[in-house]
């Protein structure tokens, strides 16, 4: 069936909650998909920043099947050993002995979790940035701050309060004696790739300790090697209370996970939460398979690739592109005029994957397995695609 026919049966059956789609995918290998009309395209969206690996990596593959073939599902009324070592690699990575993990399906969920831990200090105030995506579950979206996705579906969960990424004495001026937590991305990915600006974690670091509130970071997007590091806020030097990571995690197969240090580790009690398929023995076997992939080098790649891409983009010199900004395999290119998603359309026409988060930057998170040879494509096309729409 060709892409037409396939884009109708679905206009028939699925929601409109993601609009119509591009094009029908039927394969994909390493850093590259096929489309139901047999055009090729190279992946540099890895499915919104999951696939680290790219497509099929055997690792995973084999990990998986595996697993499904070994033990495919028990339920958390009782354990298996992959998701045992899974949690001991992530609180590991984490670097603080304290940290306990609690698995779910999603980035949300990894983020609802986080939520209730917050509930549970004995004060409910938390403390947001504008510019935030957090997820679409009822909490995750009652800290997300584009009201366009909020406002339908309120009330929402209470107590939230929005101040300017980056704004230390906006901060200052709301963290106080009843903050439950102040939760932040250390690079806001779905706001356009917008880093922190230097000192505000370690500010919010800081101002939750004054005040005895928790530090939630969340690491859906930027974390398991996205920007280099296991995790991204390691290069802020702070220790968070609450870290939540999901999309890389595996690779494609649905796992998330919420790590909390100190006395947020210890708040959940039996009973207070749960999940059926959360860290299940297949999605733990995947988690593992990714980590064992990335602790045998490919985070330095990461870096390097990553630099070399935004020096190779800026280098173009091009009208149109103001900077490269983000860190390792995350990276905005900030335009000079509002023709993200046109450019974003153009690319896809000629083979590219690419989304355009905000009307003025376009979005790169290719697989971290990708090689400068496998991206100059893409860098030698930009100029043309972006012409098109200056
Ligand atoms: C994608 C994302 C989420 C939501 O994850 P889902 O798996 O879509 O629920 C949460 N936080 C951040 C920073 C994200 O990028």
């Amino acid at each position: 069936m060709s892409n037409q026919e396939l884009q109708a049966r679905y206009g028939h059956v699925m929601m409109n909650a993601f609009g119509a789609p591009k094009r029908v995918f039927v394969e994909g290998r390493g850093v590259h998909v096929r489309d139901a009309d047999g055009r090729e395209y190279t992946d540099l969206l890895a499915g919104l920043a999951v696939l680290g690996l790219g497509h099929a990596h055997p690792a995973v593959t084999r990990a998986v099947t595996t697993q499904l073939d070994t033990l495919g599902h028990i339920s958390n009324l009782y354990a298996s050993e992959p998701q045992i070592r899974l949690a001991e690699r992530l609180a590991a990575a984490l670097g603080d002995p304290s940290a306990r993990v609690f698995f779910s399906n999603s980035g949300s969920e990894a983020n609802e979790t986080a939520f209730k831990l917050t509930r549970l200090t004995g004060r409910t105030k938390i403390v947001a940035m504008e510019g935030s995506f957090h997820g679409r579950t009822s909490a995750a979206l009652a800290i997300t701050h584009n009201p366009k996705y909020r406002e339908p579906f309120e009330p929402l969960p209470g107590d939230v309060v929005f101040v300017p990424y980056g704004d230390v004495a906006a901060l200052e001026a709301v963290v106080d004696d009843e903050t439950a937590a102040v939760v932040l991305e250390v690079l806001q990915g779905e706001n356009g790739v917008v880093p922190a600006p230097d000192g505000h974690v370690q500010a919010a670091r800081r101002l939750t300790e004054a005040h005895g509130a928790l530090l939630w970071i969340d690491e859906v997007q930027t974390g398991i090697g996205r920007c280099g590091a296991l995790f991204a806020h390691h290069a802020e030097g702070v220790t968070p209370d609450l870290v939540t990571v999901a999309k890389g995690l595996g690779n494609g197969f649905p796992v998330g996970a919420c790590l909390a240090t100190g006395r947020a580790s210890d708040f959940f009690q039996p009973g207070m939460h749960g999940t059926t398929f959360g860290g299940n023995p297949v999605a733990a076997a995947a988690g593992n398979a990714v980590l064992d992939v990335l602790e045998d080098g490919l985070l330095e790649h990461v870096t390097e690739t990553g630099d070399w891409l935004a020096g190779e983009i800026e280098g173009l010199g091009h009208p149109l592109v103001d900077h490269v900004r983000g860190r390792g395999l995350l990276r905005g290119v900030v335009l000079t005029a509002d023709i993200a998603p046109a450019v974003a359309e153009s690319a896809l026409d000629a083979g590219f994957i690419i989304n355009a988060p905000r009307p003025g930057v376009l979005r790169l998170a290719p697989p971290l397995i990708i090689t400068r040879d496998e991206l100059r494509p893409f860098v030698d096309a930009l100029p043309a695609l972006l012409d098109r729409h200056g």
